[in-house]
């Protein structure tokens, strides 16, 4: 299941941040993931709740910050909201186009105490 790889390297990643901060537990993590990741809130949801057990995450408040997806035609250079990957560009209809947001799975930030 993508969605518990996700929870289980994010996991991973505190527990480094937590023992180079040589803190005990994480008491915050925002999340942003981008609507474009693939990502199913409600998996994602069920693989955590697997995941943090007996972690520094396990009382940690998780926050997830969806962003919207932003991409720049190749051909015309216009900017647009994207939906779908394989939308195409309002302006000129052509399908080349540079992602500029919506694919990012990240830890944006993270308390720790
Ligand atoms: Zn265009």
């Amino acid at each position: 299941m993508h969605e518990l790889s996700i929870a289980l390297s994010i996991v991973e990643t505190a527990e480094e941040e937590v023992r180079n901060a040589g803190g005990r537990q994480v008491e915050e993590i925002v999340l942003e993931i981008g609507d474009l990741a693939g990502v199913e809130q409600d998996a994602l949801d069920f693989a955590w709740k697997e995941a943090v057990k007996e972690t520094v995450l396990e009382q940690a408040k998780c926050v997830i910050e969806n962003k919207a997806g932003k991409a720049r035609c190749l051909n015309c250079q216009y900017e647009f909201a994207l939906t779908y990957i394989y939308d195409i560009c309002p302006s000129c209809s052509d399908f080349r186009k540079e992602l500029m947001q919506g694919k990012e799975i990240k830890i944006k930030s993270i308390t720790i105490i």
